[in-house]
């Protein structure tokens, strides 16, 4: 095969060209690439030639594009790689826009509380809050609690929703509840009405969308504001049943997107029936989504709204508002989606998954909520790390669990301690053990400070036998014969082998000898130094086995490294250790 036609090679050179590209100012450098190419294909090494051909090609191609479409193509093909050069530059967020137009920026995140927040909510939150500590203004909560009908709100999430904010570290400056606000938005409907700007719609919902859709204005929209507030005393005082009538915004009917025109504001819920969980049937009309946010921006002061782009439309309705009532819309900037590959952020599915009893609560590992995070020992810098990497450009995003993890893998790293932890014990014994061991294990490899682990291993009996536990899968992999290190222990040769039990040979102590050998190291808990373990896995699924003994101390919520299995959230530590697994 030539060389042109290795569609992998030709694939690895635009990529390490395009990489090379965005970190110099869109022009790719061509030593650094051949070098990499020859780093990862060791075999074409004889062929320098021909790859410095087909490298120069490519270069010419990719030089010629601009180094927004060269980002654009890493983003598509390699979205990790970019991502990580990010990291290693520490990413700031780009300014907001006209911040400077306005004495202090407010931002502001406003959940249903219908649920518990999870990562799908993570974007609106850390933007919103980090550009609000970026230009030391104020980062406001708000419950849009309006819906109790649909999107019922229920007590427990408003405290839920608070806890998971201040985990996030994401302290807020002011909170409003909007199920507290109604008479203020009663007191804007009315304005809107008497000023002829607004209507009291009775119309058959599909009739009014016929009318609309043809640009036609629906029979209600014409009569006086003196008719217009009688039917809006009737919306309040129960003359009007729920669904007989709305309370709409004048736009333009002739406005090309049909979703903006006239659209509706306030509407009857028979809280009779449903009751608010807050304030009960104390009201019976209720603000629609866009009424509530737009009166909410404009008088919190809020200077920038920080959203997905599924709002755009809604702030274009909105923007009919403000022009009605004298008011000026705040910036409002819109991002792309973030999906997030393997993760469940559908609120009705969390919450209908823990009716049914198929997970176990909010905080079951399989879910994306930041409880189930938070108890998996994921931490809210990785989070927020990750979001601020991705900015609030519009794009659309796809991250997958593995980035999350490496964002916090680098967090936990230096900073958990490790230790042994064997699922599925099998018993080890060794024999012609010469004398009494003191394994000394540091806790930290490189950071001795923090002291280590100390087990005797003392040779019983006349076959100067050692017992020990180790992994069911470390035993199956190993044969009789095969040389194998305990790590930082001693060497020992495999002899025989049954079910439950592995029966080997000492050999020497030096490392050195291991590495001659090129013998697995493997971990191991010394017999007597066992403490029972149960490992809750991301799929909810429990990995039963022994941690060393030195885990007796280890303090709930504590986070660790058990070499070679992952890193482990300590959830309770009594007679048996019980964790939540993070990530390898
Ligand atoms: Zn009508």
């Amino acid at each position: 095969m030539t060389l042109e036609n290795d569609n992998e090679l030709t694939e690895l050179i635009r990529k390490a060209a395009l990489l090379n590209a965005v970190q110099h100012g869109g022009k790719a450098q061509m030593g650094p690439i051949i070098g990499k190419i020859l780093g990862e294909r060791t075999d074409l090494r004889a062929k320098v030639k021909e790859l410095t051909v087909l490298v120069t090609e490519n270069l010419i191609d990719i030089n010629s594009l601009s180094i927004e479409q060269q980002k654009r193509i890493i983003e598509e093909k390699w979205p990790e790689t970019l991502r990580k050069e990010k990291v290693d530059e520490e990413k700031k967020l780009p300014p907001l826009p006209n911040a400077s137009k306005y004495a202090r920026v407010v931002t502001r995140f406003s959940p249903n509380p219908d649920c518990v927040l999870h990562l799908g909510s993570a974007r609106a939150i850390i933007l919103s809050h980090e550009y609000a500590r970026l230009y030391k203004g104020l980062f406001i909560l708000r419950f849009e609690d309006t819906d109790p009908k649909v999107k019922r709100p229920n007590l427990v999430f408003y405290d839920k929703i608070r806890e998971d904010l201040a985990w996030l570290g994401c302290e807020i400056n002011s909170e409003y509840i909007q199920s507290d606000r109604i008479p203020i938005y009663y007191e804007y409907a009315e304005k809107l009405l008497k000023d002829g700007n607004a209507y009291v719609c009775t119309c058959i919902p599909d009739e009014f969308r016929k009318k609309t859709l043809r640009s036609e204005p629906c029979p209600c929209r014409n009569f006086s504001p003196a008719e217009q507030l009688k039917r809006w005393e009737r919306m309040l005082n129960g003359g009007y049943a729920e669904g007989e009538a709305v309370m709409r915004i004048k736009t333009d009917l002739n406005h090309p997107n049909p979703a903006v025109r006239d659209w509706p504001a306030l509407r009857i819920i028979d809280t009779k029936k449903y009751p608010h969980p807050r304030v009960g049937s104390k009201y019976r009309v209720w603000p629609l989504y866009n009424m509530a946010a737009g009166i909410d921006d404009h008088l919190l002061g809020i200077t920038h709204i920080i959203r997905g782009k599924e709002h755009l439309t809604n702030g274009v309705r909105q923007e009919f508002m403000y022009k009605h009532l004298g008011w000026t819309y705040p910036e409002a900037i819109h991002y792309g989606r973030l999906k997030i590959t393997g993760a469940s952020l559908s609120k009705s599915r969390i919450i209908q998954g823990i009716k049914e009893g198929s997970y176990t609560g909010f905080d079951d590992p399989r879910l994306a909520t930041f409880a189930a995070l938070r108890k998996r020992g994921i931490t809210p810098d990785a989070i927020k790390k990750m979001i601020i990497d991705v900015g609030p450009k519009t794009a659309d995003v796809t991250l997958s669990w593995e980035n999350l993890y490496a964002y916090n893998r680098k967090i936990l790293d230096p900073n958990c301690d490790r230790y042994f932890f064997v699922p599925d014990p099998v018993k080890l014994r060794v024999r012609n053990v010469p004398r009494i061991f003191h394994a000394e294990i540091p806790l930290h490899p490189d950071k001795p400070e923090r002291g280590e682990r100390q087990y005797v291993i003392t040779p019983k009996g006349l076959a100067k036998e050692a017992a020990f536990w180790i992994a069911k899968k470390d035993s199956d992999n190993i044969d009789v014969g095969v040389f194998i290190r305990l790590m930082e222990l001693f060497n020992i040769k495999m002899e025989g082998k049954s079910a439950d039990e592995m029966e080997a040979s000492f050999v020497s102590e030096a490392y050195e000898d291991a590495r001659r050998m090129k013998a697995k190291l493997i971990h191991w808990i010394a017999q007597h130094e066992l403490f029972p373990c149960q490992i809750v896995m991301p799929d909810a699924s429990i990995s039963e086995g022994v941690a060393e003994s030195a885990c007796k101390t280890l303090k709930p919520n504590s986070v660790i490294q058990f070499e070679r299995f992952g890193f482990v959230r300590i959830d309770e530590n009594t007679s048996k250790l019980k964790a939540y697994y993070a990530h390898k």
